[in-house]
This record gives structure tokens, C-alpha cells and sequence, in this order.
């Protein structure tokens, strides 16, 4: 998998301008540190590195997170800040079992 940030700019609420990495995809097993922060919301939605105020650039963006041999192994939060901050979970789908 791998994790990915993309750029974006950003102005926030207070006037600071700049262009903010944001990570769209997480990959747990690759960049654990990451995995940490994003479980304790510090990724979405995206803040203004100079003063932590919302950039309004969630828009559309959402955050996968991929981690590996952890029950869901696949978390998906969405950054839109009507959604809240938190990466939500949501369970996996289990396949169908043919029975024999
Ligand atoms: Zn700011």
C-alpha cells in the first residue's frame, strides 16, 4: 500500500496562508508514528500549522487507514468538518460463506 499526502493551499480563519500537506492515505505498517496520530485525530481535519485553527480545505478529501493484522484493518474518515474530526470505523463487510 504506502501512505500519500498531496498538497493543497490553505487560508485559515486568522489569515495564514500557505500550502498544507494533507495525507489522504495511511499505511500503518509503513509509518506507524502516522497511524498513531491520525488514531488520535490529529490529521483531520486539516489545521493551520501556525495557529491549529481549521483551514476549510477538508472539502471533498477523505483519510484511509491501512493497519495491517489490527481488527478493522481499514478505517475511513472523512475530513469534511460537518463530519466531525474523528476517523470513524467501520466494520468490515464479511465475504459470504458457502456452506458445505
Ligand atoms: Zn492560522
Amino acid at each position: 500500500m504506502g501512505s500519500y499526502n498531496q498538497r493543497f493551499p490553505y487560508r485559515c480563519q486568522n489569515g495564514h496562508e500557505g500550502s498544507l500537506a494533507v495525507w489522504l492515505v495511511v499505511d500503518g505498517e509503513e509509518q506507524p508514528d502516522l497511524l498513531r496520530r491520525a488514531g488520535e485525530g490529529e490529521l483531520t481535519p486539516p489545521r493551520c500549522p501556525e495557529c491549529g485553527a481549521e483551514t476549510g480545505i477538508g472539502g471533498q478529501l477523505s483519510l484511509l487507514v491501512f493497519r495491517p493484522g489490527q481488527r478493522p484493518e481499514i478505517l475511513f474518515g472523512s475530513a469534511t468538518p460537518q463530519d466531525g474530526d474523528r476517523v470513524r470505523q467501520q466494520a468490515p463487510r464479511d465475504p459470504p460463506r458457502a456452506l458445505s
